[in-house]
């Protein structure tokens, strides 16, 4: 007997805090349909994945490595990012470059998403801006670890 009153009134309760949440974002948006300006707005549901939030321009989204104006990687491959990333998950595979100016290039540029925490802290390491997160990427899924092992040097 003791257990059906707890659990009706869990129901309650629950039932209470969906109405209360119900009202309140009908009252916003019912204001905001008159013009009237609130310090908040109404939930909105947005229907993920059809429809997608627009990112922040400071978002840090999927990693993409730029390529100079003649085609060729801009990374120099100095290690750097490899070598400030908290959570080891960037490899480089440095190969000699035909220009003395460049001497080295990365020929193989992996991150591991599995591991990276999106810090940002490659991008701010690069001395030549060659790595970017803002892609806009946010669906990084698979179905085996492998999946998330991506060669950067394709995008
Ligand atoms: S965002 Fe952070 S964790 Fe991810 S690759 Fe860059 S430095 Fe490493
Ligand atoms: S991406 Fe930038 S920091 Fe990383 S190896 Fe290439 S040049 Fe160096």
């Amino acid at each position: 007997m003791l257990k059906g009153w707890l659990v009706l009134k869990e129901l309650l309760r629950g039932a209470a805090i969906t109405a209360r949440h119900f009202f309140v974002n009908m009252t916003f948006h019912t204001l905001n349909l008159f013009g009237v300006r609130t310090k908040r707005r109404g939930a909105v549901t947005i229907q993920y994945p059809e429809e997608r939030k627009e990112l922040s321009p400071r978002h840090r989204s999927l990693h993409r490595v730029l390529s100079r104006e003649d085609g060729k990687p801009r990374c120099v491959a100095c290690m750097l990012c490899v070598t400030v990333c908290p959570s080891e998950c960037l490899s480089v595979e440095a190969a000699e470059d035909d220009d003395p100016e460049v001497q080295k290039y990365a020929a193989r540029f992996v991150v591991d998403l599995n591991r990276c925490c999106f810090c940002g802290f490659c991008v701010e390491a690069c001395p030549v801006d060659a790595i970017r997160m803002d892609t806009g990427e946010i669906r990084l899924t698979a179905e085996a670890r492998a999946g998330l092992e991506l060669p950067l040097e394709k995008r």
